[in-house]
């Protein structure tokens, strides 16, 4: 299974990494019992080498894979920037993921280096500002350190693009999740912030507990409230601000501030509607 950020489609991805170096989010189960694991740079020089063969003219994007490249040893990474610059003479950005806990443990320096080096976009998943929801869902990260990691990547000159998960909350603690991931988001102030919308996945404790009675799944209205939510209550600078992933019930792009009025007035549209037709169908998602 090949996991990416929808704009890395066209980028060569390769993978530094195996898994994800955190792997205990309680909804995900894109590395289920896989070992996470750095590839010898070698390898991944001889994935390099191979690629440049046949597209080292059409290469302008690389994605580094998979769950969190950013834990690399900065050596590592420096490493492979260069012979990537070096294979492919017209490399325009490299994007990576991001945990909070990859970029917390690089210095500024450290991300200005590999920002020189051609590492200009990274995406990192915060999914709630809901502290006791960020434990809960196992993130290992507190409000404050998701804070510090953004604003962290930001200063090292990277692109930072945003990930929230709405209805990870589920019916309970909806509203309490959704303002205060629009506090996160705007504590952050990213590039880019995209609003995914859960999706249960059997094998996962969430889903496990979903099946138990434990956690109640929010309807899709319920998931447009909390975006209206999110959206009413950010503060950003400017911001480019999506939820047209697969998982999305209601698909938007917008940048933020210049286009709130405008697209909660499109949510609220819908929902005084509340007919399903208006909604993605949910046979489609994630399709
Ligand atoms: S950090 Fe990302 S990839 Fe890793 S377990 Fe959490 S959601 Fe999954």
């Amino acid at each position: 299974m090949v996991i990416r950020p929808p704009s890395e489609a066209g980028s060569l991805l390769l993978p530094v990494t195996i898994g994800c170096s955190h792997n205990e989010c309680t909804f995900c189960c894109t590395y289920i019992g896989v070992k996470f694991r750095i590839r010898p740079v070698d390898d991944i020089k001889r994935d390099i080498d191979q690629a440049a063969q046949n597209y080292s003219w059409s290469v302008r994007r690389v994605f580094l894979e998979e769950g969190d490249a950013l834990i690399c040893p900065q050596r590592r990474l420096v490493e492979v920037l260069k012979y990537l610059n070096k294979k492919f003479p017209y490399l325009e950005r490299v994007g990576t993921y991001a945990t909070p806990q990859s970029a917390l443990i690089k210095s500024v320096d450290q991300l200005k280096e590999l920002n020189r080096l051609g590492l200009k976009i990274a995406y990192l998943g915060v999914e709630t500002g809901d502290e006791e929801l960020l434990k809960k869902v196992k993130k290992g990260a507190t409000y404050a350190q998701l804070v510090e990691a953004g604003r962290k990547l930001k200063e090292g000159g990277i692109t930072l693009s945003v990930t929230v998960l709405l209805g990870l909350g589920g019916v309970e603690g909806s509203r309490e999740h959704a303002l205060r991931t629009a506090r996160v988001l705007s504590d952050i102030d990213p590039d880019f912030a995209g609003a995914l919308t859960l999706m249960l996945v059997p094998g996962t404790p969430l889903h496990k507990d979903w099946k138990e009675g434990r956690f109640s799944l929010i309807s899709p209205f319920q998931s447009l409230e909390e975006l209206k939510l999110m959206i009413e209550n950010s503060n950003f600078t400017n911001c480019f601000f999506t939820a047209n992933h697969a998982s999305n019930y209601l698909p938007l792009k917008v940048r933020l501030p210049g286009q709130k009025a405008e697209v909660i007035e499109m949510i609220d549209r819908v929902l005084a509607k509340k007919d399903m037709s208006l909604l993605r169908p949910e046979f489609t998602r994630a399709l």
